[in-house]
C-alpha cells in the first residue's frame, strides 16, 4: 500500500497572506496552501489534507482544539500511516506536549511544523518544513513508522515535541531544545538518531486522552514577588495545579511568608511542581538550602521538563483523575519522554 499522510492544517503563518490594505497577516484559504507547493506532487506518498474549520492563529488555540485535534488524529489513524500538523510558531510547543500525553500507545508519527515567513513569501521557511515533515511522517522500515511519537519539525531539526520551546520571534531557527538533542537532523541526508526515538513496542490500541483539567496556573518567580499577589493566586476557587518556575536548579526564597504560602497551598490539596526558569538543567531540591524547604514540603519536582511539557502533564493528570498517591511518582516518571529520570 502506498504511504497515506494526512496533513492538517490549523492555521499559523504558514497558511496567512497580508490582508488587502493591510500589513497584518490574516489566514486564508488552505487550497492555496497547497497550490503554492507543486513539489508536494513529486513526493513518494499520497497526501490527504484537512482544515481547522477557522484557521487559528496559534496564540488563540486552547485545550478544546486541542482535543478537536486529537479527534482527528483518532478518526484517520488507522487509515494514514503519518500526520503531519501545520500550527502557528507560537504556542507550538504548547500543543504538541499536549498531544505527546493525550496520545497513548501510538505507533505512529505526528509531526508538528509551521513557519516563521508565510508560504507565499520568497524567502519563505515554510517549503522545506512542509516537505521535510511530510518526509520525515512517511519514514518506515520492515513495514512500521520510524517514528512513533510526537515531533516538532523545524529549520531542519525533528525534536520530541515535549521537549521544546519557541524561543525566537525573528530568527528561522525559532525552537530550541536544550535538555535533549535532536531526534533527526536534515542535511544532505536525513541523519535519524535511532537510539533517541521512543520505541512504542506495545501492540495495544491507541487511546486518546480527551478530559484536560485546565485549573492551573504558572508563577514565575522573581525577586520582588509580593506576598499578596502569590495568596490571591493561592485562593483561586478549584485550583488544583501550580507549575511554580523557580531560580537556578530549583530554589526559591527561603523566606517564612513564602513557605507558609507554599504549605498551605498543598495541605489544601493543590499540587506545586517546581519547573526551573533556566532554558536548561534540571531541578535538583535539597541541592542548596534554598530548596532543601521545598522537597521537605512535597512539592513536585519537574526535573528537566520545560513549562509547556510542565503545564501540559499537569492538566493531563488532572483531568485523567489521577490518584492523590500516586500522582508525584508519576509526574516525576517519564511516560512520553518529557523527563530525564535520574
Ligand atoms: N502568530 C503566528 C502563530 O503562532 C506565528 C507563527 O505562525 O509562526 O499562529
Amino acid at each position: 500500500m502506498h504511504t497515506k499522510i494526512l496533513l492538517i492544517y490549523t492555521g499559523g503563518t504558514i497558511g496567512m497572506v497580508k490582508a488587502a490594505h493591510s500589513e497584518s497577516l490574516q489566514a486564508f484559504d488552505f487550497q492555496n496552501l497547497l497550490k503554492n507547493i507543486p513539489e508536494l506532487k513529486l513526493l513518494n506518498c499520497e497526501i490527504d489534507t484537512i482544515s481547522f474549520e477557522v484557521p487559528l492563529d496559534s496564540s488563540n488555540m486552547n485545550p478544546t482544539h486541542w482535543v478537536t485535534l486529537a479527534e482527528i488524529i483518532e478518526k484517520h489513524y488507522d487509515t494514514h500511516h503519518g500526520f503531519v500538523v501545520l500550527h502557528g510558531s507560537d504556542t507550538m510547543s504548547y500543543s504538541a506536549s499536549a498531544l505527546s500525553f493525550m496520545l497513548e500507545n501510538l505507533n505512529k508519527p505526528v509531526i508538528f511544523t509551521g513557519s516563521q515567513l508565510p508560504i507565499g513569501d520568497l524567502r519563505t521557511d515554510a517549503k522545506e518544513n512542509l516537505i521535510t515533515s511530510i518526509q520525515l511522517a512517511s519514514l518506515r522500515q520492515n513495514n512500521a513508522a520510524v517514528i512513533k511519537e510526537v515531533g516538532l519539525y523545524f529549520e531542519y531539526k525533528l525534536y520530541r515535541g515535549n521537549r521544546t520551546t519557541k524561543i525566537n520571534a525573528d530568527h528561522f531557527e525559532a525552537f530550541a531544545s536544550s535538555n535533549f538533542p535532536p531526534l533527526v537532523t536534515s542535511g544532505v541526508q536525513l541523519q535519524v538518531q535511532h537510539d533517541l526515538l521512543q520505541k512504542n513496542f506495545t501492540q495495544n490500541q491507541l487511546k486518546v486522552h480527551k478530559s484536560l483539567d485546565t485549573n492551573v496556573v504558572i508563577i514565575k518567580l522573581f525577586p520582588g514577588i509580593q506576598t499578596s499577589v502569590l495568596s490571591a493566586i493561592f485562593e483561586t476557587p478549584n485550583l488544583k495545579g501550580v507549575v511554580l518556575e523557580t531560580y537556578g536548579s530549583g530554589n526559591a526564597t527561603t523566606e517564612s511568608w513564602f513557605l507558609e504560602l507554599i504549605k498551605a497551598a498543598i495541605s489544601k490539596g493543590i499540587y506545586i511542581v517546581n519547573v526551573t526558569q533556566c532554558s536548561g538543567g534540571m531541578v535538583h531540591m535539597g541541592h542548596y538550602e534554598t530548596s532543601k524547604k521545598m522537597r521537605e514540603l512535597g512539592i513536585i519536582s519537574a526535573k528537566d521538563m520545560t513549562t509547556e511539557a510542565a503545564i501540559t502533564k499537569l492538566m493531563y493528570l488532572l483531568g485523567k483523575g489521577t490518584s492523590k498517591n500516586t500522582f508525584k511518582v508519576v509526574f516525576e516518571t517519564s511516560i512520553r519522554g518529557e523527563l530525564t529520570e535520574n
